[in-house]
C-alpha cells in the first residue's frame, strides 16, 4: 500500500488487496501444508530460492497479509507475527543476541520482559544491564561495550507510564553501531510510529489495543530496513553464511529485510512461537478499528485523569497526558494525539481504601488485563504484588494504595460517574 496514505487508511486497505472476483474480505486460510507443482519448487522453497508458503509454522497467507497490514501501519519493510508478546520480545533479541553477549535495557518495561530477560535469557547467558531514565548519556555509554548487541525500550512503558526518549536511545545505539528495539505496545502505530524517531525493530503484545478486545494472545516483530547490518560489522549471524540454509547470507540474499528473513525462516522454524491463521484473522479484523479505538481510549483517559486529579479522596494521578506528570514534555513530543487509556492513581487511606474503592465498582471490573475496550481495573497491593509488605510495595516501584486502570471506551460521563459512586 501507498506509503502516502495516512494511518487511517492503512489500517483499512493495508495488507490484502484481492483480484478481480476474489473475496472481498481477507480469507482465513485454516491450512497447516501447501501443494506444489514439482519437487523442484518445494527444494528452491526449502534453500530460500523462492517465494511461497512452505508450512504455517514459518508463513500462513492469512497471517502474511495481517503481518503486511501491521508492517505498512508502523513503516517499517516486513513484519514477523508471533503466538504472544513475550514471543515477539523474546525472538527480536535473540535473533541478534547469543550467549556471552549483553544488551542495555530500559528498567521501566512491561513486569513479563523484565523476568524473561534478567531470569530466563539470563540462564541463555545473555547478560541484561539495566538503564533507569534518570541515567546521562555517559552513564547508559558505559555500559555498553564490544558484546553490547542493542538496546531495548517501552514507548509507554506498563506499569509505570514513564515515555522512552526513543530519539535519544536510537542516537545512543547507532553512536556504537547497534540497534534500538521499541515494544510499542501501549501507544500503538495510531499514536506513535517509533521507526520515525530512529527505532530499527518495532514489537508489540498485540494482546493489547491492536487486538482491542480481550480476546486473542499474540505478539508481532517490524522490522525498519534502516540498521545496516554489514556496516556495523558486528553482526556475523546476518552478515556470514547460516549453515542451516545451504550457506545463505541473509544481508546479501534479502538486504533491508535480512533481519525479519531470519527471524522467520531460522527461529520461528526452530523454535515454532507461531500465530494461528483464525485468530490472527480476527487480529486482522480489529486492526481496521484501531485508529477509532485507541483515540476514543485516550480521549476517555485525558478526560477520567483530569477528572480523578481534582477529586478530594485521590492522592495521586500519573497520567503522561497530564500538565502534572514529569513526562509531558516527552508525551507532546512523542504522543501528540494521545497517551493510550491507561492511568494510575492512588486512593487517598492506602492499601484498604484502594480495595473497598475497588470492590465498591460496577460498571469497571477487576481484571488482570490491560487495554481492551471495556474499562478494568486492577489493584497489585492486594492481587499481582499481595505477597510483598508496603515497605517491599514501595521498592518495587507499586505503592500500597496504586489503582492501574484501564479506561475503556465506554461513555466518558458513565465510567466517572462509576468511579465516583465507587470513591
Ligand atoms: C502484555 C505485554 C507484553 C507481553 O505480551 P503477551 O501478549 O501477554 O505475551 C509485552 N510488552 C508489553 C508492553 C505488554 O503490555
Amino acid at each position: 500500500m501507498s506509503k502516502e496514505y495516512q494511518i487511517e487508511t492503512k489500517a483499512i486497505q493495508s495488507g490484502y488487496q484481492p483480484g478481480n472476483s476474489e473475496p472481498r474480505v481477507l480469507p482465513i486460510y485454516q491450512s497447516t501444508t501447501y501443494k506444489y507443482d514439482s519437487a523442484d519448487h518445494l527444494g528452491d522453497l526449502f534453500d530460500l530460492k523462492a517465494d511461497g508458503h512452505m508450512y504455517t509454522r514459518i508463513s500462513n497467507p492469512t497471517v502474511a497479509a495481517v503481518e503486511a497490514k501491521i508492517a505498512d501501519m508502523e513503516g517499517g519493510v516486513g513484519a514477523l507475527c508471533t503466538s504472544s508478546g513475550q514471543a515477539a520480545s523474546f525472538i527480536s533479541i535473540f535473533n541478534i543476541t547469543s550467549c556471552g553477549q549483553n544488551i542495555v535495557a530500559s528498567s521501566a518495561i512491561y513486569g513479563g520482559t523484565t523476568n524473561l530477560l534478567a531470569v530466563t535469557m539470563k540462564r541463555m547467558g545473555i547478560e541484561i544491564r539495566f538503564a533507569t531514565p534518570d541515567m546521562t548519556d555517559e552513564q547508559i555509554e558505559a555500559m555498553i561495550d564490544e558484546n553490547t548487541r542493542l538496546i531495548f525500550g517501552e514507548t509507554i512503558a506498563n506499569p509505570a507510564l514513564t515515555v522512552f526518549d526513543i530519539e535519544r536511545y536510537a542516537n545512543l545505539a547507532h553512536r556504537h553501531n547497534i540497534p534500538l528495539i521499541v515494544d510499542n505496545t501501549f501507544a500503538t502505530p495510531v499514536l506513535c510510529r517509533p521507526i520515525e524517531f530512529g527505532a530499527d525493530i518495532v514489537i508489540h503484545s498485540t494482546t493489547k489495543y491492536m487486538d482491542g478486545h480481550a480476546s486473542v494472545v499474540g505478539g508481532v516483530i517490524v522490522d525498519s530496513g534502516n540498521f545496516d547490518w554489514a556496516a556495523s560489522g558486528k553482526f556475523l549471524e546476518l552478515t556470514t553464511p547460516d549453515e542451516s540454509y545451504h550457506g545463505v547470507v541473509y544481508t546479501e540474499s534479502f538486504g533491508k529485510a535480512a533481519y525479519i528473513t531470519k527471524a522467520r525462516t531460522q527461529l520461528m522454524r526452530d523454535l515454532g512461537m507461531t500465530p494461528q491463521p483464525l485468530t490472527t484473522y480476527m487480529l486482522g479484523m480489529n486492526l481496521e478499528s484501531l485508529p477509532l479505538r485507541i483515540q476514543r481510549h485516550s480521549d476517555n483517559a485525558l478526560a477520567v485523569a483530569k477528572w480523578l486529579e481534582q477529586n478530594d479522596k485521590v492522592a495521586w494521578v500519573n497520567y503522561p497526558g497530564l500538565e502534572s506528570s514529569p513526562d509531558h514534555a516527552l508525551a507532546q513530543k512523542y504522543l501528540p494525539k494521545g497517551c493510550c487509556g491507561v492511568i494510575s492513581f492512588g486512593v487517598k487511606g492506602g492499601r484498604e481504601a484502594a480495595v473497598r474503592f475497588m470492590d465498591s465498582l460496577k460498571l469497571a471490573a477487576i481484571v488482570v488485563h490491560v487495554a481492551d475496550a471495556r474499562t478494568s481495573v486492577l489493584h497489585p497491593a492486594s492481587t499481582t504484588h499481595r505477597q510483598l509488605t508496603d515497605e517491599q510495595l514501595v521498592a518495587a516501584g507499586v505503592s500500597p494504595d496504586l489503582v492501574r486502570l484501564s479506561v475503556g471506551i465506554e461513555n466518558v460521563e458513565d465510567i466517572i460517574a462509576d468511579l465516583e459512586q465507587a470513591l
